[in-house]
């Protein structure tokens, strides 16, 4: 598999991957690497080229020929669609491989790594029979005048994500900008980007032209900060926290480009007492426990209406400490969390909520056996937490849940608001007028009316508001994101 370098053919066990620019694998300008660790058991098991801002400047360089000069900007948009849809048939195809790569990078379950893949695919499926489907319009004007609009790409589209769901994010980012016809250069983190580096190899196959995809891998600080203030990028698109987010709008503005941002989010789920539990209360469970916690849209705050909180948090509690996480190959319910800072920031959290009195109501296990080197943290639920207090109110990215009490629907509401944050939230209720009073007022980009899908849903348009950020990913809303409206008036007199 291209990709991997000198490492694997010299028989190696640690393999090497290089960068991906203009249509073939390169080894870094700097000649260096970065170590890949597996969550798992913290061995390292590869190495990923460490990309700086000379290999910055050819992949842009590369996107740019690829979109003025080069096929990838000769191509019409059904032959570009037909491109992306081969890639997600080569996807599903190595499906199997992906996930064990996937889950051996991130230390996710398995079925969550094969359910990653199938969203992966999902991607370049849906934007690549969408590519063909974006077009202007004619507006009606002065006599003497036709006026016509036209969806045009921006060019070079730069393109940062995180390490939590790599291969899905490298087809939320890149599969709707590539069907838009725009040449891209992405920045995977350091932290787990095997999956993107082999879909990229079969993005080659599926037969994208040189340019029009570019991988540098590496450092956020180098890489990143190279590429999201590069000055011939026409376009940013990010995911990952506010700090960085804010440091990419900054780039952006100094560019006078624009961007999109999705910056994780502390969503509540808000439980009425006339609330189906039976139906709520293991979608509420999973929705926190899914990638250890590690998703932006984890539902990290249930509200609870008062009269039904001792009933909901024993209910939780049962089933919190029958939680175990463990190694990605055993499948359990959580896998390590990303890396060994991430595990600590994590008990910090739990550690400070414990020492300010915050009752910790349940506590789920470690596996026996799991590798001392792994980063586990067993999942943590907590509860009455304080509104304003640090549990309350801040993203954590871990396995652990805050519990809140309510008293009516005003208070749910104001406590839904009452975060930072505004990127999903979800309403349980058996009053159907209770739901969309409620699904109207909670300020939010996505909310789930008797049901909740942590990042669920490609045709679904996602992103948030506040410090969750701003644009919107996902859907047919993607792709107008990543074009400009031209206006063409002809005075024909
Ligand atoms: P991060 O924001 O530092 O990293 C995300 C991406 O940005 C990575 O590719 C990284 O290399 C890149 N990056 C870092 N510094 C950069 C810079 N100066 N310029 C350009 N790119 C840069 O996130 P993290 O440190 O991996 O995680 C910290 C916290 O962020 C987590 O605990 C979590 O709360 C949040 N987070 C949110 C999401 C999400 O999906 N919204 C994903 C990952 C992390």
């Amino acid at each position: 598999m291209a990709g991997r370098t000198s490492a694997e053919r010299a028989g190696n066990s640690v393999e090497t991957y290089s960068n991906f620019i203009d249509g073939e694998w390169r080894e870094p300008q700097g000649g260096e690497t970065v170590d890949v660790m597996s969550p798992s058991d913290g061995q390292v098991f590869a190495k990923i080229a460490r990309g700086n801002a000379k290999d910055i400047d050819q992949a842009v360089a590369a996107a740019r020929n690829a979109f003025e000069e080069g096929d990838w900007g000769r191509l019409s948009a059904v032959e570009r669609g037909r491109i992306l849809m081969k890639l997600g048939e080569l996807i599903t195809q190595n499906a199997e491989d992906l996930a064990q790569l996937e889950a051996r990078d991130t230390g996710k379950p398995m079925s969550q790594a094969r359910a990653d893949m199938v969203a992966a695919a999902r991607y370049f499926e849906y934007y690549g029979s969408a590519a063909d489907k974006v077009h202007g319009d004619t507006i009606p004007f002065m006599q003497g005048y036709s006026v016509t609009t036209i969806p045009e790409p921006h060019g070079v589209t730069g393109h940062v994500i995180p390490w939590n769901y790599p291969a899905q994010m490298f087809g939320r980012t890149l599969a709707p900008a590539l069907a838009m016809g725009n040449a891209t250069v992405l920045k995977p983190a350091e932290e787990a980007c095997l999956t993107p580096l082999r879909i990229t190899a079969l993005a080659q196959e599926a037969g994208f032209p040189a340019g029009a995809i570019n991988v540098v891998t590496g450092l956020g600080e180098e890489a990143g900060a190279a590429l999201s203030g590069h000055g011939d990028i026409n376009f940013l698109a990010f995911t990952g926290s506010p700090e960085v987010g804010t440091l990419i709008q900054k780039a952006a503005a100094e560019n006078y480009i624009g961007c999109v941002l999705e910056l994780g989010g502390k969503s509540p789920q808000i439980i009425f007492a006339d609330a189906d539990l039976e139906a709520a209360l293991p979608v509420v469970l999973n929705a926190i426990v899914q990638n250890g916690g590690q998703t932006c849209s984890a539902g990290s705050r249930v509200l609870v209406e008062q009269s039904i909180f001792d009933d909901v948090v024993d209910t939780l509690k049962d089933r919190f400490s029958g939680l175990t996480a463990g190694p990605h190959d055993t499948d359990l319910n959580c896998g390590g969390l990303i890396s060994a800072g991430q595990a600590k920031r994590v008990i910090g959290f739990i550690e400070r909520a414990e020492q300010a009195g915050i009752p910790l109501l349940a506590r789920g296990k470690i596996a026996a056996g799991a590798p001392e080197g792994g980063h586990y943290v067993a999942p943590a639920l907590f509860g009455p937490v304080p509104e304003n207090s640090e549990m309350g109110r801040e993203e954590v990215f871990g396995p652990v849940l805050s519990v809140l009490p309510f008293k009516d629907e005003d208070d749910a509401v104001r406590l839904a608001n009452d975060t930072d944050y505004g990127l999903v939230a979800g309403v349980w209720t058996s009053d159907a007028g209770r739901l969309m009073r409620v699904g109207k007022r909670v300020k939010c980009g996505q909310i789930f009316l008797n049901g909740y899908g942590a990042g669920g849903g490609i045709e679904l348009p996602f992103g948030g508001v506040r410090k969750s950020g701003h644009g919107r990913e996902k859907g047919f809303e993607a792709m107008l994101e990543f074009c400009a409206t031209k206006t063409l008036v002809h005075n024909h007199g």
